[in-house]
């Protein structure tokens, strides 16, 4: 499948990234549509506050194990520092519902820090004039508030109707962005040469959804963790973070 691509965007990732912004200042009717968790932010820190908690109050020696930006969940990190869950089903199961418990509420979304460059990247592109909208498979009860308030904490430039939640935890995290994108930019009134629309996203899962139903759609892979369901399988300008060096 070919996507039609401004050539520009083939370039390396400075460039990449660069070629963006300079898009974004041509054409006022650009838009870019951001991931939050593993896109805009390393969630990792909320994980090892939630692991060192659980240490805390349960099992001292967890405490030296370190959750890296690379992991998906806990599990990595933990049968990296040599924990077989198969020998303690118990402590896994513990943990998990400890973790779920924490990770998915307002208060500890506050550990989450943004990747390196995200911050004077997006306030960058929304000086152009480009139109910024955060889309997350978060959901509006349980962290809506919080995200708005991390956003705002970090400096991102937002609005509540940039802010797009799941309105309930039930919806397939998949299904709710790809619809909300397809619906929001329709290919007759966001023609790509007018309006080019940029989705900046991790999961490979969401990329290959939106990939194969909107081709026209540039989408900017975050290459630093993600579900293990899939690899990328449609065109995508992939990338480790948002920091590039400014011509001198
Ligand atoms: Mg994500």
């Amino acid at each position: 499948m070919n996507q039609p691509q401004d050539p520009r965007l083939k370039q390396s990732l400075k460039q990449s990234l660069k070629s963006i912004l300079t898009i974004a200042a041509e054409k006022p009717r650009t838009v870019c549509v951001f991931d939050l968790d593993s896109t805009l932010f390393n969630v990792s820190p909320r994980t090892q506050q939630i692991l060192n908690e659980f240490a805390e109050l349960h099992k001292p020696e967890l405490k030296k194990v370190e959750i890296l930006h690379t992991d998906w969940g806990l599990k990595e990190s933990l049968v990296r520092a040599g924990y077989k869950f198969d020998e303690s089903p118990e402590l896994h199961h513990s943990l998990r519902d400890f973790w779920v418990d924490r990770f998915f509420t307002n208060e500890y979304l506050h550990f989450d820090i943004p990747y390196r460059g995200a911050v004077p990247y997006v306030q960058r592109l929304f000086e152009t004039g480009c139109e910024i909208h955060y889309l997350t498979g978060r959901d509006v009860a349980r962290m809506g508030i919080g995200t708005m308030e991390v956003l705002k904490k970090w400096g991102f430039p937002i609005e509540a109707k940039n802010l797009h939640l799941k309105p309930h935890r039930s919806m397939d995290d998949h299904q709710f962005k790809v619809d909300w994108v397809v619906e929001r930019f329709p290919l007759d009134k966001y023609p790509p040469d007018l309006a080019p629309v940029y989705f900046f996203e991790n999961e490979p899962v969401n990329i290959n959804l939106l990939g194969q139903v909107r081709p026209d759609i540039h989408i900017v892979q975050l290459d630093t963790t993600h579900s293990r369901q899939q690899e990328v399988n449609v065109p995508v300008l992939k990338v480790s973070n948002f920091y590039y060096e400014e011509d001198n």
